[in-house]
């Protein structure tokens, strides 16, 4: 298949995120799981993080500089935190005896589209990855990062070292991708919040999408869905020990399917403002073109409620993710007068929580027992969503802790 690789299946990826670098006693222990890999015979391409908070320090820079800084020096700028990292990695190793060399996303082939701070990836151009392979060195390559075919350096979102990951590892045909990170798999519930959650063994692709959409964010939702697409096994472990984490693949590869809990995790998100647009006209293709205005300036909508009232006007109710409020506010207010818009009301105190599960499809009553559980507690639910296999409440955002506690007590998640 290309310069000096024979086998694809000796190919792994291995992902370290911010926290499992964040100095550099850290990234010598990651030298070390790279070494270990590479001495059983594999090839290794390792895909790094920011260092710690890194990108969140240089976001804070450029805004003490510029309150409106161009897409593309943002760009510029949050690139150079994962480049940090590829580098001293690939010290660390060299410094054990190892060949090895670091890459950027450009260098390493990543094409992506040109939209800024949320490139999506177009292709994997692999001639250099499989030079160096060739050539038996340990490659590094800066997560977050591609350039478009103009060159320019795009990053992929906030989270996307994981979709780096799987892109290459998708490119390759390595075995499978390991993410390591500072827990040990991806568990029943936040373990930082929920401290009686336990490791989930196994996913498949289509739990772990509804758990990453719906705030579990051990894993960037297009890392999962670029693996489900491409069939990419992921192994979601522990930067800091031996033990075996999360694996997420298809479940007819797995023979645990008919183990499956009725209900795999809970999830919260609180990063969501809900925005209620009150004396809508209500009229067919008013919801098509309020909606529509989001989606134009890439705005993803989450949970929506309309009500219509005796006079004919309708409140129509939506969810968004906080950092996009500001552009919402503005598309409000270009189609405000078109849509015959009363009054707008923003509430950011708003969070949702989720219960996921395959379980679901077959047994009736689990979202009947969800809204029971919550009753109980005295929380009350404002929006509803479901999927066949999730379902989402909007609540009070001073509840979530109580509301994750319930409903992972309440469908017999705690360890
Ligand atoms: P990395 O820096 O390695 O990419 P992230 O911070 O992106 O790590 O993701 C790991 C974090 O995800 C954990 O520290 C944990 O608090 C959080 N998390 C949220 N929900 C879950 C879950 N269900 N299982 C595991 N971790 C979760
Ligand atoms: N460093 C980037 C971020 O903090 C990308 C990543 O960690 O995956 O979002
Ligand atoms: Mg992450």
């Amino acid at each position: 298949m290309g310069i000096g690789v024979k086998e694809k299946k000796d190919i792994i990826v291995m992902k370290f995120g911010g926290t499992s670098i964040s100095d550099t006693d850290k990234i010598k222990k990651a030298a070390g799981k790279a070494i270990k890999a590479k001495l059983s015979g594999c090839k290794v391409v390792i895909v790094v993080s920011a260092m710690g908070d890194a990108t969140d320090n240089l976001i804070n820079i450029a805004s003490s500089i510029n309150k409106n800084p161009s897409h593309r020096e943002m760009d510029m700028l949050m690139s150079t935190g994962e480049q940090v990292s590829m580098a001293l990695l690939s010290m660390a190793i060299q410094e054990k005896g190892y060949d090895c060399i670091s890459l950027t996303g450009k260098q390493a082939g990543l094409l992506t589209d040109d939209i800024y701070s949320n490139a999506k990836i177009l292709s994997v151009d692999k001639e250099r990855l499989l030079k160096e392979l060739g050539s038996n060195k340990i490659i590094v390559v800066a997560g977050f990062q591609g350039a478009t075919p103009a060159g320019e350096i795009t990053t992929l979102g906030r989270g996307g070292s994981d979709t780096t990951a799987v892109a290459l590892a998708s490119a390759l045909g390595a075995k499978y991708c390991e993410i390591y990170t500072d827990v040990d798999g991806v568990f029943t519930a936040d373990p930082r919040i929920e401290s009686n959650s336990s490791k989930i063994e196994m996913l498949s692709y289509d739990e772990m999408l509804e758990l990453a959409s719906s705030g579990a964010k051990v894993l960037h939702l297009r890392a999962v869905e670029f693996a489900k697409r491409h069939n990419v096994v992921l192994h979601v472990r522990s930067s800091f020990n031996d033990i075996g984490g999360t694996w997420i693949m298809d479940v007819e590869d797995s023979d645990k399917k008919m183990e499956k809990p009725l209900i795999s995790g809970v999830t919260h998100d609180t990063n969501q403002v809900k925005i209620s647009i009150f004396g809508l006209y209500d009229k067919p293709g008013i919801a098509a073109k309020l909606l529509g205005g989001m989606a134009g300036k890439n705005i993803n909508v989450d949970l929506i409620v309309q009500n219509v009232s005796e006079n004919n006007l309708a409140t129509i109710s939506f969810t968004i993710k906080n950092e996009d409020l500001n552009s919402a506010r503005k598309v409000l207010e270009n189609i405000k007068d078109k849509l015959g818009i009363e009054r707008i009301e923003v509430d950011t105190e708003v969070a949702k929580v989720s219960i996921i599960g395959e379980g679901m499809q077959t047994h009736p009553g689990i979202a009947a027992k969800m809204f029971d559980l919550l009753g109980q507690q005295d929380i009350n639910i404002e929006m509803i969503s479901t999927s066949t296999i999730r379902i989402s409440c909007v609540i009070r955002k001073e509840k979530i802790r109580k509301a994750v506690r319930v409903l992972h007590k309440g469908f017999i998640l705690d360890k």
